[in-house]
């Protein structure tokens, strides 16, 4: 059987595990820059403000209806998030991370258990189980829906956050339950897909699950096909091959207020281009180029008029890893793409011709020596990093103060990751 464990509110729950006091209390978790919420306690749920609302049109009721923000704390919730799945392999060594909250987790059948009533007693109490350890070793609460099948697993796990005891496991015949559960419900269905569906009368996720294959390959496409049969139970969505490699290599970010300068610009960049050199070192590959981008804001006057982009493609002369080349590569270029008196709100890079470093095509005319000195640079670099946190050292072209760097006013510490911002005990 296939377990989806979700972490319910999870940004939130990560939040609380630090922070008792927020129990109870309306909490929502802000997206980039405090911008948005993207995570909401129960309690905030209940006052009706939808995923997504922006916290400047709730900063006048805060105080009225006690609600509480914070910002986001990737560090943290990530970490936990590896704790969990951690935990996860005590139970099963078939774990396969889909989201920062939500796993799948395969557990064979008990020996010997033929029975419906028995199997689902065993997993059941596998469910519980996981639940209760999770929340006692991580302090994070979960739910844990247990299916034949993923997409199943997916509608599991709904059930199971609802009930009482945060765990459901689906009946060999799901019938009742799909008949009841509207076919946009279903996962990797959405909502381009499910009105057409039900022009054409499959309304529920029982009437997908029964729908004649032909039919759906005709109208659809193989994807929903393959979704159809995993609701009939089949196991179809296999584990995407966890050693691929990314094809490209991205970083972006918004500035925390508008730039306007090339010198801060260029740290952003720098910073977004060290930080993807740090991916490509650490997956065994090499760029053979860059593309930079700078985005404006709209002008005000004379009259409005859209914001824009201003980017350059960069080629290293030879296929590179090494942040120092990189940088020398990149910065003489920025000012030829700066435009002057626009308001800058966002910069990226995007690492392209990706080639694993172990069949690269050396250069013949490559000094062998000053290449190993890089090797060695890289490789202090990266390890001073790892074992002292992010950007313990780091190229001066990324700035030191950056001013351009995100808004995160109602930021909690990296609890478990920084023994600087460690929680003292009293
Ligand atoms: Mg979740």
């Amino acid at each position: 059987m296939i377990g989806l464990v979700d972490g319910n509110n999870f940004f939130v729950s990560c939040e609380r595990v630090f922070d008792p006091s927020l129990e109870g209390k309306p909490v929502a978790v802000l997206s980039n820059n405090d911008g948005c919420c993207i995570s909401r306690s129960n309690e905030f749920k209940a006052l009706g403000i939808a995923m997504g609302t922006p916290y400047f049109q709730l900063r006048d009721i805060a105080e009225r209806e006690g609600l509480v923000f914070r910002s986001g704390n990737y560090e943290l919730y990530g970490d936990l998030s590896r704790r969990i799945i951690l935990i996860l392999h005590e139970f099963s060594p078939d774990v396969e991370q889909y989201s920062i909250d939500e796993a799948f987790i395969r557990i064979p059948d008990p020996p010997g258990v033929r029975e419906e009533a028995g199997r689902t007693d065993f997993f059941f109490r596998q469910g519980t189980l996981i639940r209760k350890t999770l929340l006692q070793w991580v302090g994070i609460p979960c739910g844990v829906g247990f299916a034949p099948s993923k997409t199943l697993a997916k509608i599991a796990n709904h059930i199971g956050k609802k009930s009482p005891e945060g765990v459901f496991v689906m009946p060999e015949d799901p019938e009742s339950i799909l008949s009841a559960l509207p076919v946009s419900e279903v996962w990797g269905v959405g909502r381009r897909l499910a009105p057409q569906l039900k022009r054409r009368g499959i309304t529920t996720a029982w009437k997908l699950a029964c729908a004649d294959e032909k039919f759906l390959l005709k109208h659809f496409n193989v994807t929903l096909a393959k979704t159809a049969r995993e609701l009939a139970g089949e196991d179809l969505f296999q584990e995407e091959d966890p050693d691929a490699l990314s094809k490209s290599v991205t970083c972006s970010r918004s500035f925390g207020q508008a730039v306007t300068t090339l010198d801060e610009l260029s740290q952003a960049v720098c910073t977004y281009a060290a930080t993807g050199a740090v991916k490509l070192r650490k997956e065994h590959q090499t760029a053979s180029g860059i593309n930079v981008y700078f985005q404006y804001y709209p002008e005000y006057a004379p009259y409005p008029s859209p914001g824009g982009i201003t980017a350059a493609t960069i080629l290293f002369p030879s296929p590179t890893n090494h942040t120092s080349d990189i940088l020398a590569a990149v910065t003489p270029k920025l000012k030829g793409i700066f435009l002057p008196e626009k308001r800058y709100k966002k910069a990226g890079i995007v690492y392209f011709g990706l080639e694993n470093t172990l069949h690269a095509q050396g250069d013949l005319f490559a000094d062998r020596e000053k290449e190993e000195r890089k090797e060695n640079l890289s490789a202090a670099l990266d390890l001073i990093n790892r074992k002292y946190g992010k950007k313990t050292i780091f190229h001066l072209a990324e700035g030191i103060e950056k001013p351009w760097a995100m808004k995160r006013k109602m930021l909690t510490g990296r609890y478990t990751t920084s023994w600087d911002e460690i929680m003292e005990v009293k």
